[in-house]
């Protein structure tokens, strides 16, 4: 699934291919990928919009939306399990699990194609008061290790969901959590307001590591789902420590890896670099 790393890849991949492009057409394929709106009220909403901005909130793509200089609204795609944007000429053959597309102009499409059809594709009029919940971003300069040692003192929660908690810290998933609380020897299931300051100062740093080699390997592709806007699978996958490695020695110290389950999540740690 999707994390932040593969979201900022593909708004990165795709910002110049949609920014200043005006939407000629929109069809859609499965409504529920536009979260029930009528088809026919999502291409009032769209067609004739510009591009103004495309970027990246928490596992969000936002593209702001403009007609005549003015704001129009947003979309907000939410790739999910198996959700992929791209633009492609619009003779290419469309695959038969793109669900929505939209006509740009000088003959090219963007195509949203998601096997699995959990993925989102949203118009809305006020992307700010959609996403006012999210946590902060780890990549922006006000995350800072003195907050996160702040905000894990004051909730008392497992620190494994805790980070997966959008509303706590912003595009965080299994896999990225799995391999930094690794990196900071944390144990995924230890209370967040009994983590000591040396390890919350680690475990920042972890997460702005991970996230950034990530973004730098466009992401990780584990299965044949997750490609890049250009096709391309990414490669961080080949530097993980714990994710999907169950029983393989742990490449600090080589204790197996081992394999729980926290809050119906697969979890991936090491038992002698994370103690309890
Ligand atoms: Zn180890």
């Amino acid at each position: 699934m999707p994390e932040l790393p593969e979201v900022e890849t593909a708004v990165r991949l795709l910002r110049p291919q949609l920014e200043g492009r005006r939407i000629a057409s929109a069809e859609v394929f499965w409504p529920r990928t536009i979260g029930g709106q009528a088809p026919a009220a999502f291409a009032q909403a769209v067609v004739g919009a510009r591009v103004a901005t495309l970027r990246r909130r928490a596992k969000y793509i936002v593209a702001d939306l403009e007609r005549g200089g003015r704001g129009a609204g947003a979309l907000l795609v939410h790739l999910r399990m198996t959700g992929r944007l791209y633009v492609e000429p619009a003779r290419a053959p469309r695959d038969k699990f793109v669900k929505l597309e939209l006509a740009l102009e000088k003959g090219k499409v963007l195509r949203f194609l998601d096997v699995r059809k959990f993925g989102r594709f949203l118009f809305v009029e006020d992307a700010a008061s959609e996403l006012a919940a999210l946590g902060p971003e780890p990549l922006e300069p006000q995350f800072k290790a003195q907050w996160l040692q702040v905000a894990l003192g004051a909730r008392k929660r497992r620190i494994k969901p805790l980070l997966l908690d959008q509303e706590f810290l912003a595009g965080m998933g299994n896999i990225y959590t799995d391999e930094c609380l690794h990196q900071a020897g944390i144990h995924p299931l230890a209370r967040s307001d009994r983590i000591d300051a040396a390890r919350v100062k680690r475990l920042h740093e972890a997460i702005r590591s991970v996230l950034r080699a990530a973004i730098q390997r466009e992401g990780s592709s584990f299965d044949v789902f997750y490609r890049t806007p250009e096709g391309q699978p990414g490669s961080y996958q080949d530097q993980f420590k714990v994710y999907g490695r169950t029983g393989k020695p742990c490449r600090v110290c080589g204790e197996p890896i081992a394999r729980v389950v926290v809050g119906q999540r697969g979890t991936h740690f090491c038992r002698r670099c994370q103690k309890r």
